[in-house]
C-alpha cells in the first residue's frame, strides 16, 4: 500500500446490550474485531463483551468520564495512522448519560470521520413501551443530586410539555418519585421500567399519586408524561368533534357554533366556519 492508499480511521460509537447479550449486533462484533483499539468504560466488562463475541487481541483503554479528556492523544494518532477506533460504553449507547461526547468532538476538531453502529438506548426503548406520548420526547438522563440545581431542574420538567425520560439508580427512585409528585402533582402520568432486556424485567404505568415501585431493584427508567396546557387552544379536530357532536344530537348549525364556542372558549365565527365545513363534507 503507497501513502497515497492509506486512508485515515475513524472513530467508531458502538451501541452495547442494555443486559441480554443476545442484543450485540454482528455488525458490532466485526467493528470491534476490526479496530485499532476499543475505548471502553470498564475493562472486566469489555473483557467479558469479548469473551462472548470470541474477539481477541484488539488493544483496550480505558476511557470513562475522568479519563476520555487524556485518551484523546492516543484516539487522535491511532485515526493518524488509518486505524478505526471503537467507542465502547458499559450498556447501551456511548454518550447517552455516558462518556463519549468530548472525544466524538475532538475527533471532529481534528478533521477525522466519527461513526456509529447503532443499537441499544435504555431511554428510548423504555419510551416506546410506555404508553405515553413518544413523537416529541426529552432524554433528561440523571437529575441533579440535591440542592438548588436539581430543584430548578425538577422545576423545568413539570413545566415540560414533552414526554420526559429520566435515568435513576435504584436507591434513589423513591425520593426522585416523591420530587416529581411535588412539583408535578400527583395526577401526572408515569411508566417505570426496570431491568429492560433482562429476567425481572418490568413496566409499571401509572401516576405519580399511584405508582408503587415495590422494593426498588435493578436498573431503572422513569418515563413522565409531559404537562398539559389547559391554555392552550383547542386544535381544529377538537373543535370538529364538538360541532360534530353537537350536530348528531339534533342541534342547527347557529347553535352548534355557539355552544362548542362556549365550551371551548374560542370565537363563534371559528367554530361555525369548522361546522360548515363539517356539514360540506357529509354532502359529499
Ligand atoms: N448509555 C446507556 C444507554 O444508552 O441507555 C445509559 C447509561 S447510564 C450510565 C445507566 C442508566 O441507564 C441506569 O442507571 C438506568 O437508569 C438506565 N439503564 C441502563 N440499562 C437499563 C436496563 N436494562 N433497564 C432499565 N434501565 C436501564
Amino acid at each position: 500500500m503507497t501513502d497515497g492508499d492509506r486512508r485515515d480511521g475513524a472513530l467508531v460509537l458502538v451501541a452495547t446490550p442494555i443486559g441480554n447479550l443476545g442484543d450485540l449486533s454482528p455488525r458490532a462484533v466485526a467493528t470491534m474485531a476490526a479496530a485499532a483499539l476499543v475505548c471502553a468504560e470498564d475493562s472486566r466488562r469489555v473483557a467479558k463483551l469479548f469473551a462472548h463475541a470470541g474477539i481477541a487481541k484488539v488493544p483496550v483503554v480505558v476511557t470513562n468520564e475522568h479519563t476520555e479528556l487524556s485518551r484523546i492523544p492516543t484516539v487522535l494518532a491511532t485515526l493518524a495512522d488509518g486505524g478505526d477506533v471503537v467507542l465502547v460504553s458499559d450498556a447501551g449507547t456511548p454518550g447517552v448519560s455516558d462518556p463519549g461526547h468530548r472525544l466524538v468532538s475532538a475527533v471532529l476538531d481534528a478533521g477525522y470521520a466519527v461513526s456509529i453502529v447503532p443499537g441499544p438506548v435504555a431511554a428510548v426503548s423504555a419510551l416506546v413501551i410506555s404508553g405515553l406520548p413518544s413523537a416529541r420526547f426529552v432524554v433528561e438522563g440523571f437529575l441533579p443530586r440535591s440542592g438548588r440545581v436539581r430543584a430548578r431542574r425538577l422545576d423545568e420538567l413539570a413545566a415540560e410539555r414533552r414526554t420526559t425520560v429520566l435515568y435513576e439508580a435504584p436507591h434513589r427512585i423513591v425520593r426522585t418519585l416523591e420530587d416529581l409528585t411535588a412539583v408535578c402533582g400527583p395526577d401526572r402520568p408515569v411508566t417505570i421500567v426496570r431491568e429492560l432486556t433482562k429476567r425481572f424485567e418490568e413496566v409499571v404505568r401509572s401516576t405519580l399519586g399511584s405508582i408503587d415501585v415495590g422494593e426498588p431493584r435493578g436498573e431503572y427508567v422513569v418515563v413522565l408524561g409531559g404537562a398539559i396546557d389547559d391554555a392552550a387552544p383547542p386544535d381544529d379536530e377538537t373543535i370538529r368533534e364538538a360541532v360534530r357532536f353537537q350536530l348528531d344530537a339534533g342541534a342547527g348549525t347557529n347553535d352548534a357554533a355557539s355552544t362548542v364556542a362556549k365550551a371551548l372558549g374560542i370565537p363563534k365565527r371559528q367554530a361555525y366556519s369548522i361546522a360548515l365545513g363539517t356539514l360540506r363534507s357529509d354532502h359529499d
